[in-house]
């Protein structure tokens, strides 16, 4: 995130932050300016000259409008993190709606009436929240609280450009795996995952259609990498995008691991590996749990 907020300064955000300082700037200070709202109640009021000139003051002194700006990080931050979250899911989810959506499934009686249209609307709202409220994670990136390095000779050494890929599954794998029981518990359910388990017949527009905090929590352990172990910057960029194509992936109702859990939340927690879901008990086999549909039965129901 630092790379881009980097790369978008100088055309983007300086003449953006720019301008927003001097239409205050105008709005507020220039007393001899039509605009100047002050200027009426100066007249009136004694203390309003005061106070104007106060607000004038923390506008000309403020860092807000340094590129260093904890706050100017953070918009910034949530304003890329909101139109490429935005972005990503139309493109990904509609690539891989056409590309491995069968059609045919929409017609089945579970497939809710609008639910693409659903799908996209708590997507939408997702997206809000977590971008809002991930852009202090990236603020913190930023100012170095995170063991990210920007090239292998700051990492740990060669072997680690390899093997901090398969760790990050692990982890995030790990991570994803007990929270996701963690929302089945019944009040977490009832209150919050519920809404997704709503799509019987997942499209891939349902890949973000969770309840905002449920959204914003469960992308928890894919950032929470590079704080625990060090993470080269660019790792931290293949596992964003490959984690969220993932999450497109499994929902496109194929006869897999994810859909199964679609069919019945008994099933398949786990995101990328069935490694947890084996040791815990909650392993349930694609093909196995498909091949009634196979041979020409109707689809299981969840429970
Ligand atoms: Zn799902
Ligand atoms: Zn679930």
């Amino acid at each position: 995130m630092d790379l881009l907020v980097d790369v978008l300064d100088p055309p983007l955000f300086d003449p953006f932050y720019s301008r927003i300082k001097d239409l205050v700037t105008d709005y507020v200070c220039l007393v001899d300016s039509p605009e100047g709202i002050w200027e009426i109640s100066d007249r009136e009021i004694p203390y309003a000259a005061a106070l104007r000139h106060g607000i004038c003051d923390i506008i000309e002194s403020t860092s807000f409008w340094d590129r260093q700006s904890i706050v100017r990080q953070y918009l910034s931050a949530m304003a890329i993190t909101m139109v490429l979250s935005t972005l990503f899911f139309f493109i990904c989810g509609s690539i891989c709606y056409y590309l491995y959506f069968d059609p045919a499934f929409k017609s089945h009686p579970k497939f809710l009436k609008n639910q693409v249209r659903q799908e996209i609307r708590e997507s939408m709202l997702s997206i809000l929240f977590v971008s809002i409220f991930t852009a202090p994670i990236f603020v913190a990136q930023f100012r170095g609280y995170s063991k990210l390095y920007a090239s292998p000779e700051a990492g740990p050494g060669d072997w680690y450009e390899i093997v901090q890929f398969p760790l990050f599954v692990i982890f995030s794998d790990t991570g994803m795996y007990w929270l996701h029981r963690m929302f089945h518990l019944p009040l977490l359910f009832n209150t919050m995952h519920k809404g997704h388990h709503r799509y019987i017949i997942p499209t891939p527009f349902s890949a973000y259609a969770f309840h905002p905090v449920e959204a914003y929590i469960m992308s928890l352990p894919a950032h929470a990498y590079c704080f625990a172990l060090p993470m080269s910057k660019f790792a931290y960029i293949v596992t964003f995008v490959v984690t969220n194509i993932w999450s497109f992936l499994l929902h496109d109702n194929s006869d897999a691991f994810h859909t199964v859990h679609h069919k019945n939340v008994k099933f398949n927690f786990g995101q990328f590996l069935h490694s947890w879901d084996r040791l815990g008990g909650t392993y349930q086999d694609p093909v196995r749990f498909f091949s009634p549909r196979r041979s020409g039965q109707s689809i299981k129901q969840p429970e």
